[in-house]
């Protein structure tokens, strides 16, 4: 076992919460591809084809490639499919291909013995691979959970033997939705569950003395996933493992939704160095998802260098050093305490977003349509909608025209100063301003200041009162540790002051060297990386408010960026959810046209949860975290869920949506949409 690399020390889950270190893995040989160890973050996806069809797989294979694919998976349901491996592989080679292929296994060990010895890697699901599934609740004495293990080693030896002996690499990729009876009742299905359902197949593997394995921890929620990665990397520590990780969030959507969710989980934890490849999941074709996992990886294969180049030029961006705080677990979601400032922010109030309007124009009250607030001409009134933005910073620019009374207006000191009627209105200071013996408003008081303030004599003899909020900035390549470690010492120093998180993006000089970076581009952009900075924070429960700066991009790319990054982390909720899987050759419909036709009747539903499944290849488990499942059970037959239970079964899916709205309705969970908003219906919690 090469242990020479493993650098985290134990109890921890990565090298370094406040430097950029990549977790060093041991590499995987996969075809001519080499994984973990020091080569690049791989990428790569998975074909939506039928596997019975080569020609169709074949090019399809080929245009993922071509966007940037460096292995691509195909799903082998049967022997039959296993062995039309060959002929794709042939093709591809025929036409110059040697991308690596992986074959995609779920319930059957004898397909994954014939594609083992043809492809250059097998993913077995260790959830349903040679083991008993009734989803029922069994309790498992030791004895017959052993006998249990004892049954899999004798079913999973084979397949372990073909790959040594062909030297095809494998991944063992748990999935939070499809967990077996013997862990789910022992562990549930948490975290902890997913690692020990991994790590139990990595012990037969070291026991059999093959070691080309890669891991992955997936689910549906960025918050879960990244717990069980943290989790997986600790106990393989602790048992001096250190295999590649494959990083992905399951079921991540499409669109925006998709990438944010996407960029969210694996964002986090590229952060801190984690994950030797990446696929993104979206309900969108398979070249689709290339560019985004590209997008996503690039920040760090320089990060490390220019982090330190940046440091030695700027000296007060240097990070200090701390450790996590005794009551900070990596491995569970506890939002931060603070106190709520007059109501405002902070304490149990839902975390705040404030976006800067000072450069639009404030003579049109229907600038303010992009942060929320719909402004009717005709009525000279606004409308809220969900997503509406709390504060908009407006600096030292004054509106010609009156803001509705639910947002709050934030201006510079000096500038707040002088207002006349302070109604609505907060001073936003430097640290020096605030310390020096100045006016101050009694209810609210937002100070900005970098991480590095927090040692500084000035951030020492800052006055503490209910009104006090801080606004943290950073300008830090490695802005996310930076932060992170501010909150730590925040915790450390006993200070439970609410704290809003602020990162700017300009992509000017990128927009100017290359003009191929269209609006789209910078949007797409915008979501990677706000996602992973903010998301990063917020999935451990880090942050009072967000507040992105994009002043290339328009008002309600940021608006609807905010609020996505705080509903991927289940921080706050303002729109529906679907959880739509990203097809596959299995897949019994057109996800992403129905996909689509859901999205279009449900999407006022905010708060709900919907799955939307090309099949239940990975059993009822995979709607634990919806509401309603839309699930492919046969060819033009639709099941429909609540929770986990299916509740009719083999519809016709001419009806399947009309029949899941009134499964809906006859919750009491639906509403229609000619309901008029709330106008000016308070701050939310
Ligand atoms: S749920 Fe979707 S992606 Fe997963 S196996 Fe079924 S069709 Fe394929």
């Amino acid at each position: 076992m090469n242990t020479d690399a493993v650098k985290v020390l134990p109890g921890r889950y990565c090298n370094s919460l406040t430097e950029y270190s990549r977790f060093i893995t041991r590499e995987v040989n996969i075809g001519d591809v080499p994984m973990g160890g020091n080569n690049p973050i791989r990428i790569q996806s998975m074909t939506t084809t039928d596997t019975m069809d080569t020609i169709g797989t074949v090019e399809q294979t080929i245009r993922m490639v071509d966007a940037g694919c460096e292995y691509v998976r195909i799903t082998a349901p049967s022997i039959k499919e296993a062995q039309n491996l060959a002929e794709i592989k042939k093709q591809l080679r025929a036409r110059g291909y040697t991308v690596p292929l992986v074959a995609d296994i779920h319930f059957t060990p004898n397909a994954a013995e014939v594609a083992a010895r043809i492809v250059e890697k097998v993913r077995v699901n260790p959830g349903n691979y040679a083991d008993k599934k009734k989803f029922d609740q069994i309790d498992y004495t030791d004895v017959e959970y052993q006998g249990e293990l004892d049954r899999i080693f004798q079913k999973f030896t084979p397949l372990v033997k073909v790959c040594k002996e062909y030297g095809t690499a494998m991944r063992i990729g748990t999935n939070h939705g499809s967990l077996s009876d013997r862990i789910m009742s022992r562990y549930g299905d948490t975290p902890q569950g997913m690692v020990e359902s991994a790590m139990e197949f990595m012990r037969m593997c070291e026991q059999l003395n093959y070691y080309n394995l890669v891991i992955s921890m997936k689910s549906s929620n960025p918050q879960v996933m990244v717990q069980a990665y943290r989790l997986l990397v600790e106990t393989m520590v602790a048992e001096g493992m250190n295999y590649p990780l494959h990083l992905g969030v399951t079921e991540a959507g499409d669109g925006e939704d998709g990438r944010i969710k996407s960029a969210v989980g694996i964002g986090t934890l590229l952060e801190d160095g984690l994950g030797d490849t990446v696929r993104v999941s979206l309900t969108e074709e398979p070249e689709a998802e290339a560019p985004v996992a590209i997008e996503l990886v690039r920040r760090y294969t320089e990060r490390k260098a220019e982090s330190e180049k940046q440091k030695a030029e700027e000296k007060e961006l240097l990070a200090f050093s701390v450790q996590p705080s005794a009551s900070h677990s990596p491995y569970e979601y506890k939002k931060r305490e603070t106190y709520e400032a007059n109501a405002f922010i902070g304490g149990h109030l839902v975390p705040r977003v404030v976006i800067d309007l000072s450069k639009k124009n404030l003579k049109d009250p229907a600038v303010l349509n992009e942060a929320g607030y719909l402004y009717s001409p005709l009525l000279d009134k606004y409308n809220m909608a969900e997503a509406s933005v709390d504060f908009v910073y407006l600096a030292d620019e004054l509106p010609s025209f009156v803001l509705p009374g639910n947002l709050k207006q934030l201006y510079n000191y000096n500038t707040w100063l002088k207002l006349a009627d302070k109604t609505n209105c907060h001073p936003v200071f430097t640290l020096q301003e605030y310390i020096a013996d100045v006016d101050r408003s009694s209810k609210l008081n937002l100070v900005r200041l970098q991480p590095a303030d927090i040692d500084s004599e000035a951030f020492g003899s800052i006055p503490l009162d209910n009104s006090l909020v801080l606004v943290l900035e950073t300008e830090a390549l490695h802005g996310m540790a930076e932060q992170r470690a501010f909150f730590f010492k925040m915790e450390e120093l006993g200070l439970d002051v609410p704290v809003i998180v602020k990162r700017s993006y300009v992509f000017d000089s990128e927009t100017e060297a290359d003009p191929k970076y269209s609006i789209a581009d910078l949007t797409s952009k915008l979501q990677l990386y706000a996602s992973t900075d903010l998301g990063a924070l917020l999935v451990d429960g880090f942050g009072d408010g967000i507040w992105i700066d994009a002043p290339e991009l328009p008002t309600g790319v940021i608006t609807s960026t905010a609020f996505g990054i705080l509903q991927a982390t289940r921080s706050r909720i303002s729109k529906t959810e679907y959880i739509s899987c990203p097809s596959c050759g299995r897949t019994l419909f057109d996800l992403m046209i129905t996909t689509q036709m859901i999205r279009s009747r449900t999407s006022h539903l905010k708060g709900l949860k919907i799955g939307i499944m090309g099949c239940i290849v990975n059993g009822p488990g995979e709607m634990a975290d919806a509401d309603y499942g839309y699930v492919g059970s046969g060819t033009d037959k639709i099941t429909l869920y609540r929770g986990k239970e299916a509740v009719k079964k083999n519809i016709s899916s001419a009806n399947a949506l009309d029949e899941l709205i009134n499964i809906i309705k006859a919750d009491g969970n639906w509403i229609d949409l000619e309901t008029p908003e709330s106008e000016f219906s308070g701050l939310k919690n």
